[in-house]
């Protein structure tokens, strides 16, 4: 009679199981029409992000960027890029037209994780050592122009509210990262104070977020770049706008006639976003409740953690994984989304990977080959939705551009792409890719998604040049 009634008792427990995940793919769904409503949403909510400050979710930032790189930079450069877990330093030799990037060298250091969490000082003395022994290592192949002053593109990857190129207040934190004392506080300045202490002479020329620098980059390659989207740890885009479509900006029209926009997209909210109880605790327990909502749906820090929440769910309510819940499956982001990719991509006829990631990461021990499935099949509800909501957001971008129709001319668009990501995580780039494709109709051919690797760092470095304090002696 046990063994009957333990038989039925994990019938029922399985079918609960299903159930739950069954229930959470009618939750994240994501149909065409969904899709088109968030789109839409998109470029409403740009419209009025432009128009004024605080009226909408999306910050719109204004960038001080009206000139792309043009391909004449010129010069010894460097770069400073800081906001995901890495933090990378870079030097560029740029030739001019003819010769482009005659030489780059960079290195990367991960931020330890109390400074992510400590004082500004802290954290920005860490950054100056850094790139302190960077400055050091430059070889005889690498020479400046003019003078004996270095200059630094800054790639600082959250919300500032610029004020010039190079100066702008850190709007709020993102991605893990919580100085209090930072919110408010000039970037540059900051970062200026460490450098001294550090004894070098080195000038920040240029402020900008990575979008921004990944949009720079990419348009020196290729001139027909007119967006740039971030999918790493935390997600965001940057367009080329037409600076007498910004209502709230009172300076003067450049002679470009352009803006380039930090939209900071991962702010950005719709009824139309389907918000799972596991979105809503989680963006409960985070550091940032309430905010970046469409991050918390689509990026890297996240989706894993997502995936995480699902299986402790499945674990206390159905007994999935024994009959003790794992205590490592209490842990917040034990499951990182390098980790949930491998899983979603194994090949293996018994996933095998699978197996071996639950026992590794989460101490789920002995898990049976359907298990393994509604693990996978989890991961795949959780990514397909982020990706899907991220080619929501791309076509709302090409929307409020004007590039999302045929009729449009025959004009390009390249989406230039970065982070880790949209890079490794295959699954969720081809969605992406095959999402936007049917959200564009026949405007497909017309917009071309490129990867562009570290564009960022090359674009900090160019728009640090093109905003040179020497750059008229270097023409003249
Ligand atoms: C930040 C953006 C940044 C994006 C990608 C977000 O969390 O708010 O400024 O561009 O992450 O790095
Ligand atoms: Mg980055």
């Amino acid at each position: 009679a046990l063994v009957v009634r333990r038989r039925i008792q994990s019938v029922v427990r399985w079918a609960r199981a299903v159930e739950i995940v069954k229930e959470l793919e009618e939750r994240c769904a994501t149909p065409i029409g969904l899709l088109k409503q968030v789109a839409n949403a998109m470029a409403m909510e740009m419209q009025a992000g432009l128009a004024s400050e605080g009226d909408s979710k999306l910050k719109m930032l204004i960038s001080y960027v009206d000139n792309l790189p043009s391909g004449d930079e010129k010069g010894l450069f460097y770069a400073l890029d800081l906001g995901g877990t890495n933090f990378r330093v870079l030097r560029v030799q740029l030739g001019g037209k003819e010769r482009h990037v005659v030489k780059q060298e960079s290195t990367e250091v991960s931020i330890p994780q109390h400074l992510m969490v400590g004082s500004s000082a802290e954290l920005f003395e860490f950054i100056a050592a850094e790139l302190s022994k960077f400055v050091a290592s430059e070889g005889d192949d690498f020479h400046l122009s003019v003078g004996s002053q270095r200059e630094i593109g800054f790639t600082f990857s959250f919300p500032v509210k610029q004020s010039s190129i190079a100066s702008g207040t850190l709007v709020k934190w993102t991605k893990g990262f919580s100085i209090d004392e930072m919110v408010g506080k000039d970037v540059v300045v900051e970062l200026t104070k460490a450098i001294e202490k550090q004894g070098l002479d080195m000038r920040v020329a240029a402020l900008v977020n990575d979008t921004v620098g990944t949009l720079a980059g990419g348009r020196y390659y290729d001139k027909d770049v007119a967006v740039a989207v971030i999918l790493g740890t935390g997600t965001n885009a940057a367009y080329v706008e037409h600076a007498r479509e910004i209502p709230k900006w009172n300076g003067l029209l450049p002679k470009s006639g352009d803006m380039v926009i930090n939209m900071e997209w991962g702010n950005f909210w719709s009824a139309h976003l389907p918000i799972t109880e596991y979105d809503q605790d989680l963006d409960l327990e985070s550091l940032n409740p309430g905010e970046q909502i469409f991050e918390k749906l689509i990026s890297g820090m996240y989706l894993g953690e997502i995936v995480r929440r699902v299986l402790l769910k499945l674990a206390e309510e159905t007994y999935l994984f024994g009959d003790t819940v794992p205590s490592k499956l209490r842990t917040p982001f034990i499951l990182r989304t390098p980790e949930m990719s491998a899983m979603h991509h194994d090949a293996t006829s018994d996933l095998r990977i699978v197996g071996s990631k639950l026992n590794n990461i989460l101490g789920i021990t002995d898990t049976s080959l359907k298990t393994r499935k509604l693990v996978v099949k989890t991961c795949d509800i959780i990514a397909k939705r982020g990706a899907r909501l991220a080619a929501a957001g791309v076509a709302g971008v090409l929307k409020k551009q004007g590039r999302d129709t045929a009729g449009g001319g025959k004009q390009r668009t390249v989406v230039a792409m970065d982070g880790g990501l949209f890079e490794h995580y295959t699954i969720f780039s081809k969605s992406l890719d095959s999402t936007l494709r049917e959200l564009l109709g026949e405007a497909s051919p017309s917009v071309v998604i490129k990867l562009a690797n570290d564009g960022s760092g090359i674009g900090a470095a160019l728009l640090g040049a093109s905003h040179s304090q020497y750059k008229e002696e270097v023409y003249a």
